[in-house]
């Protein structure tokens, strides 16, 4: 029998990069379930931009310029600039919305899909069970989903079913609940080590060490699997594992674009 060499092979992924794609309001039992109802919290909006030896790849894309006064007259207070539209992100770091390769796409909803039209070109990978619901969503979860976002059957989709490798260094791996098809993100980074990028399966830092639910949620008992899953890998692999939407997390202990990992 030959034994297997142990480790993972050399990572391809060489920065990361977390851009500001501005905030909205939400009530605070929105992002975890049963607790603090009443509260209003403002929410940022991450999306991360990776350099890699193969090109560069973004996980989620914001929301679409088109929904900001929308989300104002519904009473989203959003503060997204014009500034924070993703191709201006994007030029601060001297990179053009041409040189996404591929575009990963943690879930369909309207504040993680609204960017895809800038990329028609890129590589879309998303979850088959993901892009079959965003499409007939329940009743109880349509509000998140805005169907001009994705509904471009010409786009350069990868339809994957599950955990996959992308590269060396980069995979997804299904933590769904909030969503049918959620995906977190696996990166190796070559200084910084390994992080776990939950989005909305953990919006905040309660949602990890309470495991506390998200409040806007599919299926509770798979997004409560999903928490422990995500801690688990991080446990395993000695990485940290990074809520979505958490304003104290974004404020005090990530490093935000044009500032960078490595
Ligand atoms: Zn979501």
């Amino acid at each position: 029998m030959v034994m297997k060499e142990r480790g993972v092979s050399k990572t391809k992924v060489q920065e990361l990069f977390v851009l500001d794609g501005g905030s909205i309001e939400l009530d605070k039992s929105s992002l975890t379930f049963g607790h603090n109802q009443g509260v209003r919290i403002r929410v940022p909006i991450p999306i991360y931009l990776i350099k890699t030896e193969e090109g560069y790849i973004l996980y989620d894309t914001g929301w679409s310029p088109d929904l900001v006064p929308l989300l104002g007259a519904l009473g989203y207070n959003p503060q997204i600039s014009e500034d924070q539209v993703l191709p201006k992100c994007l030029e601060k770091v001297g990179v053009s919305a041409k040189d996404i390769k591929k575009v990963i796409i943690s879930h369909l909803h309207v504040d993680h899909a609204g960017g895809l039209a800038f990329f028609p070109n890129a590589e879309i990978i998303v979850q088959k069970d993901e892009y079959s619901y965003a499409f007939r969503p329940h009743s109880f979860g349509a509000l998140a989903y805005n169907l001009a976002d994705f509904n471009h059957p010409s786009f350069n989709w990868n339809i994957i079913d599950g955990d996959k490798v992308i590269m060396p260094g980069l995979s997804v791996v299904l933590a769904n609940g909030h969503t049918p098809g959620t995906q977190a993100l696996v990166i190796d980074l070559p200084e910084t080590g390994v992080f776990i990028i939950c989005s909305d399966c953990c919006y905040t830092s309660q949602n990890l060490t309470e495991e506390v639910i998200p409040g806007i949620v599919w299926n509770p008992v798979l997004a409560l699997h999903s928490i422990k899953k995500l801690k688990t890998l991080g446990e395993l692999l000695g990485g940290q594992v990074l809520p979505n939407h958490d304003i104290d997390f974004w404020n005090n202990s990530l490093k935000k674009s044009p500032e960078s990992y490595k």
